[in-house]
C-alpha cells in the first residue's frame, strides 16, 4: 500500500505532505476534497446521521440524529473528513489545530495531520474552557479551531476565546457539520463540509408524535 499522502481519492487531487519552510510549517499541496453529498453519505452509511423520529438525551424530539463518533470510529473516514476540512485552510498558515474535548479531538487530530501541525484540545475546568495537560501556545501562534458539529456555536466560541486568552490568534473555524442553520457566526473564516437542518420539539408539541409514530432513543436499540 502506498503512503496515504500520495493516494488519489475518488479521482480527486491527491494530498501532498507539507514541508518545513523557513518560517515553520508551510502547506504547499493540493488536498482531497469532499462534496457536501459525499460527507453526508459517509455520515449516513455509518449511522452517524439518521433521519426519522428521535428522542434526544435532552428529552426533546427531533427529526435528525447526529453522532459523529459513529463515522469517526473508522480511521479511514476520519482521515478523509480531516483532509477535506483542512483543504480550505491550506494557506491559512495555521501552526496548530484546536478543538473542544471530547467530540472534537479526532477532528483536530486529522485536520492537524493533513496540515502537518500540532493538534491540541481544550477542556472545561470549573466551567471555563482551558488548555490543560501542559498544552501551551507561543505568543501570536496561528490557530485553527475545529469541531465535529456546530449547533449553536457556543463551545466553539469558548475555544476561540481560550485561544485568544492564551496568546494565540484564531485564523479560522471549521466543522464537519453545521446544524446551526447558518446562525452561528464568527469573526474569522468559517467552513463546514455539510449543512444539516434539524428541528427539535418538546414531546408534547412534536408533530411526528401526532402522526402516531414512536420516538426512538438513539443508541438504545438492539
Ligand atoms: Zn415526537
Amino acid at each position: 500500500m502506498r503512503a496515504r499522502g500520495h493516494r488519489a481519492r475518488d479521482g480527486h487531487a491527491s494530498l501532498t505532505r507539507p514541508r518545513l519552510g523557513a518560517g515553520g510549517l508551510t502547506y504547499h499541496g493540493v488536498m482531497a476534497t469532499l462534496t457536501e453529498r459525499q460527507t453526508l453519505e459517509l455520515y449516513e452509511k455509518t449511522g452517524a446521521l439518521m433521519r426519522g423520529h428521535f428522542r434526544l438525551t435532552s428529552g426533546l424530539h427531533s427529526d435528525i440524529y447526529l453522532q459523529s463518533a459513529l463515522v469517526l470510529q473508522y480511521p479511514e473516514h476520519a482521515a478523509r473528513l480531516g483532509d477535506a476540512l483542512a483543504a480550505p485552510f491550506g494557506d491559512a498558515g495555521a501552526q496548530s489545530v484546536l478543538a473542544p474535548a471530547i467530540g472534537g479531538i479526532l477532528v483536530a487530530h486529522e485536520v492537524a495531520r493533513a496540515l502537518g501541525v500540532r493538534a491540541l484540545f481544550t477542556e472545561r475546568e470549573n466551567g471555563v474552557m482551558r488548555l490543560r495537560r501542559g498544552f501551551t501556545l507561543t505568543p501570536g501562534e496561528r490557530c485553527l479551531v475545529v469541531e465535529d458539529v456546530i449547533t449553536t456555536g457556543g463551545s466553539t466560541r469558548e475555544v476561540v476565546e481560550c485561544v485568544r486568552a492564551s496568546g494565540g490568534a484564531v485564523v479560522g473555524v471549521g466543522s464537519l457539520i453545521d446544524r446551526s442553520g447558518g446562525a452561528a457566526a464568527f469573526d474569522v473564516k468559517r467552513v463546514a463540509l455539510a449543512t444539516v437542518s434539524a428541528t427539535t420539539w418538546p414531546p408534547e408539541s412534536c408533530p411526528l408524535c401526532k402522526t402516531g409514530s414512536q420516538a426512538i432513543k438513539p443508541g438504545s436499540r438492539v
